[in-house]
């Protein structure tokens, strides 16, 4: 929202002393003085006017989890435990989840309650990295890696997948790479050769990797460097 509607919006300021207030530089957000009204101002600003608080900012949050088998990546569900029930935080019903897992996947997982931030993780304009490690059932061959660069078609949503680079590490091993987050999409891949994907650990999205000390059903704030990745 822009400042200078956040303060027209309040019962003690019409639009003229807003301009007013922003003028003469009486307006702080987040401690400094701003006299644009048209600055970008969030649930997570703080906001005041003369030293008086309009709007004290919610603490934006940001997580990085180790995700185990058999967790749900929900926020609420029936069944299962959930990513949620790991974290002992007071305010963990407002965290949403930056991209899922599937409940047999393992590894990196992002929570937050900044919606923007999550947003450049999971769009697909933004083309982040997930970088996966994959075992599978059967061998996987050379061909793998010439189709998977190529794209797929998913009937289902009726499009090309992302060009996606494999690396073979063994006979049933691999680590792929894809720019974008379909519904089950690692595993349809693969499925396209009719090889069962054995296992599926996420190892890094963009630039946060899965801190090594981080163990299964584990973990941590992100830290202000690591925020300003994204
Ligand atoms: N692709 C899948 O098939 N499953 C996941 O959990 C993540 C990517």
């Amino acid at each position: 929202m822009r400042l200078d509607r956040f303060l027209d919006n309040l019962p003690d300021f019409n639009r003229r002393d807003s301009r007013l207030l922003l003028a003469s530089g009486r307006v702080r957000v987040d401690g400094q003085v701003v006299r644009d009204g048209c600055s970008e101002i969030r649930e997570f600003s703080r906001i005041e006017v003369d030293g008086r608080i309009l709007q004290p900012g919610r603490a934006a949050l940001y997580f990085m989890l180790h995700k185990p088998v058999g967790v749900v990546s929900a926020t609420r569900h029936e069944r299962h435990r959930t990513v949620l029930d790991l974290l002992d935080e007071p305010d963990r019903q407002g965290l949403h989840l930056a991209g899922r897992l599937d409940l047999g996947t393992t590894g990196l997982l992002l929570l937050t309650n900044d919606g923007h931030w999550s947003r450049r993780i999971t769009h697909p304009r933004y083309k982040l990295a997930k970088v996966y490690y994959v075992e599978t059932a059967k061998p996987i061959g050379e061909e793998y890696i010439e189709t998977f660069a190529r794209g797929l078609y998913f009937a289902f949503e009726d499009l090309f997948t992302q060009p996606a680079h494999l690396e073979l590490l063994g006979s049933h091993r691999a680590r792929l790479t894809l720019f974008e987050g379909r519904y089950h999409q690692v595993k349809r891949m693969f499925g396209y050769f009719r090889n069962p994907v054995l296992r599926l650990h996420r190892e890094s999205m963009g630039p946060l990797r899965l801190e090594s000390e981080l163990l299964p059903g584990h973990y941590r704030p992100l830290t202000s460097e690591e925020i300003q990745l994204i």
